[in-house]
């Protein structure tokens, strides 16, 4: 795949950029591995400042990026301004938190271990590598490099091949903010270039963000050289109503959870389980809201749903939901790629659709929802887990006995009561089964890149 922008909305290519040469990589590798070293000299008080630098710098560029954003992989502008605007508050989160979230501590009773003290501290790893995608360009790195920085790490990035201006933007950010250079750096390669620098010995862990097979690969490498890695590798996220819930919320927040994003998050709602009761209204009303969205220009103000960010995205999300219509699925709205020379497809409400179907078991990258019927919370239980994912998922009830009965038994990362899934800077982010390993944001995430010593002493 070349590497290049694109617009999706127009399929015209905008730019393509050369992939670095072998002694480009090792030129950001080696400096990546000296600002490892000058960064072991500063103290928290300082990155913060950076850090705060960076995103202020990031917050005054807002327009820029969004507009780059937008032309590279087609989020609608409001929402791709949010999405910048959410980075620099995750910059904010840890230059304020970091010191706090690694500061170790102290065994109150040292003699149970035959010392005098007995303390824990938290140190940085070294150089990571981020394995990025297209899908949320700023923040999916971010929401990496704030953390691994503040703790004292450097970061490689080798960013999804559609969105280089964003890893070039990204390249800059952190070194005008005044880290030392080479304390983040973007590498212009191919996926498969990936292994030859997780291989290095100057690189001590890694993170990947993306679809399964590619999280599969890079963790099978870091196995082999005994390396850290934290995956993040979406989802088929249920959206669980039980007769109780307030409907209206409950239908305008499914509509949002399922097309955030073009339909293109991990965490957006793609399965949605209704209890019988209200099955017939829920999904009446979902389909004419989603029916009701305007596809179009993503610059445009009016528009809810831009393209899929890529051709083969968009004949994925085809061939899924023309597999599912051929073996028995009824589309009560859409079901069909949108007019025009981008790659859109139409919000697609799906009923009807059974484990025969690739749909059933696979993510729907893109504007499309499955709606199932159930008869009690137990059955929605067992819909919501009869998948290969675990990222997150969202629950509709006011019943406490089954609000705590489905919260409990849900297998993802999070669940969501009354609400949808959103990342925060505060909560652990991640996912169980083949959505991943690992945690992101709140302390969790800042220790993931760090090495837990203690210290034991006589
Ligand atoms: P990929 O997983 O292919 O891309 C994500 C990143 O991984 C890119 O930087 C890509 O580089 C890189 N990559 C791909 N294959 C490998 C590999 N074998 N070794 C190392 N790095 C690799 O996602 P796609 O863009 O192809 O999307 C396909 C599907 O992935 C989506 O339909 C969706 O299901 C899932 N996905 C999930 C995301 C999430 O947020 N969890 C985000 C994006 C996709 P390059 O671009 O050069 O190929």
């Amino acid at each position: 795949m070349a590497i290049a922008s694109i617009n999706p909305a127009t399929g015209e290519i905008i730019r393509e950029f050369p992939a670095h040469t072998a002694d480009e990589v090792e030129e950001r590798i080696a400096s990546a591995h000296a600002a490892f070293g000058r960064l072991q000299e500063t103290d928290f008080a300082t990155r913060a400042r950076w850090m705060r630098a960076a995103a202020d710098l990031l917050e005054e560029e807002v327009e820029q990026v969004a507009s780059m954003i937008t032309e590279e992989m087609g989020k609608p502008l409001v929402q791709a301004r949010a999405e910048a605007r959410k980075s620099a508050t995750a910059m904010h989160f840890y230059a304020d938190r970091a010191e706090e979230f690694l500061s170790g501590r102290s065994l109150e009773d040292p003699s149970a271990v035959n010392a005098s003290a007995a303390t824990t501290r938290y140190q940085p790893l070294g150089v990571v590598l981020a394995v990025m995608p297209w899908n949320y360009p700023i923040w999916q790195v971010v929401r990496f490099a704030a953390p691994a920085l503040m703790a004292g790490n450097t970061g490689l990035l080798k960013h999804a091949s559609n969105v280089p201006q964003a890893a070039l933007y990204l390249d800059s950010l952190f070194e005008r903010g005044g880290f030392p250079p080479g304390s983040f750096r973007s590498l212009l390669i191919p996926a498969s270039a990936v292994e030859g620098v997780l291989r290095d010995r100057r690189v001590a862990a890694a993170t990947l963000t993306g679809s399964e097979p590619a999280g599969r690969s890079v963790a099978a490498i870091a196995g082999s050289e005994v390396k850290h890695v934290v995956l993040e590798l979406g989802g088929s996220d249920p959206f669980v109503v039980m007769p109780s819930a307030d409907l209206d919320s409950a239908v305008a927040t499914a509509v949002t959870s399922r097309t955030t994003n073009n339909g293109q998050a991990c965490i957006n709602a793609k399965r949605f389980i209704v209890h019988d009761e209200v099955y017939d209204a829920f999904v009446e009303r979902f389909s004419a809201a989603m029916e009701a969205l305007t596809v179009g220009d993503p610059l445009d103000a009016a528009t809810d749903i831009g393209p899929l960010a890529t051709a083969s995205g968009r004949d994925e999300l085809a061939a899924l939901v023309d597999d599912a219509l051929a073996k028995g699925a009824t589309a009560r709205v859409g079901g069909s790629t949108a007019p025009g020379s981008g790659w859109f497809y139409r919000p697609t409400v799906l009923t009807d659709v059974d484990a025969g179907m690739r749909l059933y078991a696979e993510e729907a990258f893109g504007p499309v929802a499955t709606v199932f019927r159930v008869a009690d919370a137990e059955e929605a239980l067992r819909i919501a887990n009869d998948t290969t994912f675990g990222l997150s998922s969202a629950v509709w009830t006011q019943d406490p006995a089954e609000e705590e009965l489905l919260v409990n038994g849900l297998q993802a990362g999070a669940v969501f009561v009354n609400g949808m899934s959103i990342s925060y800077p505060e909560l652990p982010f991640g996912g169980i089964k083949d959505s991943g390993v690992g945690r992101e944001l709140s302390a969790e995430g800042i220790r993931e890149f760090c090495n837990l010593k203690s210290v034991w002493k006589a």
